[in-house]
């Protein structure tokens, strides 16, 4: 992706430098209490599984124990997302427009280690999330890492698309479409809910793909589009290293598709390039879809 000396999004909190231990976790205590009323509050109680982890992350992050080289890597990344963050909220204000909506962007908080959202304190552990409470995505930088060797999907556009698909969740938030299918939540079985996750991950995926597709049509300071030629290959290498199947394969030796919350491989490379294709967010429907690849 060509991104470098591009504008870099401004809804951002870098929380990196920042402790979530000690003194810091009682000064939130009041606030962390008045936070958990009000998510009772607006969810009736039910606190269980507000976040989106997309993807459980194996590594520990480095931490504030970052070498100069490690850190001047961290910076450039973080740069990155912000770039990528900034082409989202460029493709989804102008998507929006078209039907006569404004567009609320999100905010990318940036962390090391640990974070406190809206949804509960998270670790880098849980991986990259967005919080429906407070429309704001959570990255620990070190998952760029972690893309590459355990999920062995290199190239920026793997990250780019972890980006684009948190910020698809954003989309279904802003559409209602999370909040629906929050509410299936203890009203039918696991298996039935894990089936109604399965097609909002595969709906995010597909929103990355519809950014993808017109994030072609913008350009750098000399007129050359931002997407490059291997970035969407690097898309679905990494869309496909994410599959339910593949991960629990890797895991345990074999998968049960019942247990699925994300979707298989096949699936998540289908609906990526679906968007990517169709540029439509009315080709999304994965809620009434026959099928699912
Ligand atoms: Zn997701």
């Amino acid at each position: 992706m060509r991104w470098q000396g591009r504008r870099e999004s401004e809804n951002v909190e870098d929380r990196r430098g920042m402790s979530t231990g000690g003194q810091v976790a009682m000064g939130g205590g009041i606030l962390g209490v008045i936070i958990l009323v009000l998510q009772l509050f607006m969810n009736n109680g039910d606190t269980s599984n507000l976040q989106m982890p997309d993807l459980q992350q194996t590594t520990p992050s480095a931490g504030s124990t970052l070498s100069p080289e490690e850190e001047a890597e961290d910076n450039a990344r973080a740069s990155f997302v912000k770039v990528v963050l900034a082409d989202t909220e460029e493709v989804w204000t102008k998507l929006f427009a078209r039907s006569g909506a404004q567009y609320q962007a999100p905010v990318l908080v940036l962390f090391r280690d640990a974070v406190e959202s809206a949804c509960g304190r998270a670790s880098s552990s849980s991986g990259p999330f967005y919080c429906p409470a407070d429309n704001k995505l959570y990255i620990d930088l070190s998952f760029y890492q972690e893309l590459q060797t355990r999920f062995r999907a290199p190239g920026d556009f793997a990250m780019a698309y972890v980006v684009a698909h948190e910020v698809g969740h954003h989309i279904q938030n802003l559409m209602g479409t999370s909040e629906k299918v929050q509410r299936m939540r203890g009203r039918v079985s696991q298996e039935e809910y894990n089936q109604y996750s399965v097609r909002l991950e595969l709906q995010a995926d597909f929103y990355a793909g519809v950014w993808a597709h017109h994030a072609q049509q913008i350009t750098t300071a000399d007129g050359r589009s931002i997407i490059e030629a291997d970035d969407i290959d690097e898309a679905l290498r990494a869309a496909n290293a994410i599959g339910d199947d593949r991960l629990q394969k890797e895991a345990q030796g074999y998968s049960v598709p019942e247990t699925f919350t994300h979707g298989t491989s096949a699936q998540r490379m289908f609906w990526f390039k679906k968007g990517f294709l169709t540029g439509d967010i009315k080709q999304g429907d994965t809620f009434n879809a026959s099928t699912l690849e």
